[in-house]
């Protein structure tokens, strides 16, 4: 394998712009390393050699030039496949959109562009963005570089694993109920879900709009900064797009780095600290919250008496989402059609369209988010769930005011073995339980590696105030300066 594989972005970028790399050599040994492991880890649907290289020698003829670079030029990049790329296949892990090469960008890909960061591809994902192990994708699930027999989270399991295997020094996920940062558990890595509104939607496929949330996925909590401060800022083609400046995460993760949290207190959820999780998770957690007291916090305990209503009220909110989002795959506008023989009415050719197009968990959102709206029922479940929601952001300002941010671990299990919950909805959405309130907040939220269980990966989640990212990054930061990395078995 190739050292330039083995580096962080910010080595490559530093690389780079001192002239000891060029951003071709570096795509190259990407590309090459996707070619060498990516039959076992499938963590790409689509690899743009040609474009990535296309890129690349465009930022060394700007070098070359003596132009200014940013602070990412020449770092490849890849991209989780519901986010739209021009020209480039984008299918949002259904067969509903195979095929299907969109005519725009959406904007963080727009800014990645103009970052100069080669797109090396598209990343697997559970269809629609809807699972928590990738095994819901149409093309097959992507699989863990710690251990090829379990899965690497979801619903960016992609991403993670591309990251986890150095395949790619960065990637983009998104973020509706934990899909960035539960994969970034179980795969070792860092993902963060930036603010909601704090990173553009424009060009996202969505699933629950009011949730989903693009951001950053990195070995290093300072190159996952160094993304977020590449895509973030406010977007006017996204009507929730917040227009104020992006919270310095850079220079926070770079603080916390010194690895001094003095001043700094931190809540530890109750509801999430006891039962419910493996005991090696708990274990790793804990020994995490002892070396965030020796840098300095101070850890209290905190009760958010509304989390635990949060799984169910996130599965009434963004089925309910999805099941209106979703409407527009008719099999008129996008990718398949199915039964067009000129005799079929419009009714049935959606109809077959639909039913061949769309997998069974996407089918169970799709029915279950129409039922809780449907005349009523609305009340009764949508109108509730909303309830519920607001009485979650109330925990998390109370919490607030008592505290600089919260901790918990990310995810109750490390990676499981492929086909361990696939039969039962309920325990594949249990991946989630302390990833989903954030999202109902809206506020900021990373995982970050805190240790092994078992020898397979746990992360430590930092939940901040919304717009107060930084703050998380600093966390992050810090607990990274004491434990370290981790590196998965040579594949
Ligand atoms: N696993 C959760 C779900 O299935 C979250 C997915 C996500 O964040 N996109 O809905």
């Amino acid at each position: 394998m190739s050292e330039l594989t083995r580096m962080t972005a910010t080595q490559i970028a530093a690389l780079i712009a001192g002239g000891d790399a060029s951003a071709v050599e570096v795509t190259r040994a990407h590309l090459d390393r996707i070619a060498a492991v990516d039959d076992r880890v499938h963590a790409f649907l689509h690899v743009d050699s040609e474009g990535a290289l296309d890129a690349a020698r465009a930022v060394d003829a700007r070098r070359a030039a003596g132009e200014a670079l940013g602070p990412l030029a020449g770092v490849p990049i890849a991209v989780k496949d519901v986010v739209t790329t021009r020209g480039v296949p984008t299918t949002a892990g259904s067969k509903i959109l195979e095929g299907w090469r969109p005519p725009y960008d959406a904007t963080i890909v727009e800014r990645l562009r103009a970052a100069g960061m080669p797109m090396l591809g598209k990343t697997n994902m559970d269809e629609f963005a809807m699972g928590s192990s990738t095994e819901y994708s149409a093309y097959g699930p992507s699989y863990n570089p710690w251990d090829l027999t379990r899965i690497p989270g979801g619903s960016g399991g992609g991403s993670s694993a591309a990251i986890s295997a150095y395949e790619a020094p960065l990637a983009i996920g998104t973020d509706t109920g934990g899909s960035i940062r539960q994969p970034g558990a179980v795969t070792g890595t860092v993902g963060a879900k930036p603010t909601y509104g704090g990173t553009s939607r424009y060009g996202l496929i969505a699933f629950s709009s009011s949730l989903d949330t693009p951001g950053p996925c990195a070995r290093t909590v300072e190159d996952a900064a160094l993304l977020h401060a590449v895509i973030a800022g406010h977007d006017p083609r996204d009507s929730t797009s917040i227009p104020a400046p992006v919270p310095a995460v850079v220079e926070a993760a770079r603080r916390g780095a010194t690895g001094d949290l003095t001043g700094m207190k931190l809540g530890l959820v109750t509801q999430f600290a006891g039962e419910g999780a493996e005991p090696g998770v708990m274990a790793a957690f804990r020994d995490a919250v002892d070396a965030l007291t020796k840098l300095g916090a101070e850890v209290v305990e905190v009760s958010c008496p509304h989390f635990e209503y949060a799984l169910p009220a996130y599965y009434l909110i963004a089925p309910s989402e999805c099941s209106s989002n979703l409407a527009r795959f008719d099999g008129v506008r996008f990718g398949l059609r199915v039964g067009d023989d000129g005799v079929k009415s419009l009714e049935e050719v959606m109809s077959l369209t639909r039913d061949a197009g769309f997998g069974p968990e996407v089918k169970r959102r799709i029915m279950l988010g129409t039922y809780a709206l449907s005349s009523g029922y609305y009340d009764a479940y949508y109108g509730q769930a909303q309830k519920v929601r607001t009485l979650i952001t109330r925990d998390f300002t109370a919490a607030f005011e008592q505290v600089d941010a919260l901790i918990s671990p990310t995810t109750p299990f490390v990676a499981f073995p492929l086909g361990a919950r696939t039969s039962d909805p309920y325990q594949m959405y249990l991946a989630d339980l302390y990833t989903i309130p954030t999202n109902l907040y809206g506020g900021p939220a990373i995982s970050v590696p805190c240790g092994l269980s078992e020898g397979l990966p746990v992360g430590l989640q930092v939940m901040a105030p919304t717009m107060a990212d930084d703050r998380m990054y600093r966390v992050a930061a810090a607990l990274e300066s004491a434990i370290g990395t981790l590196t998965p078995p040579a594949l």
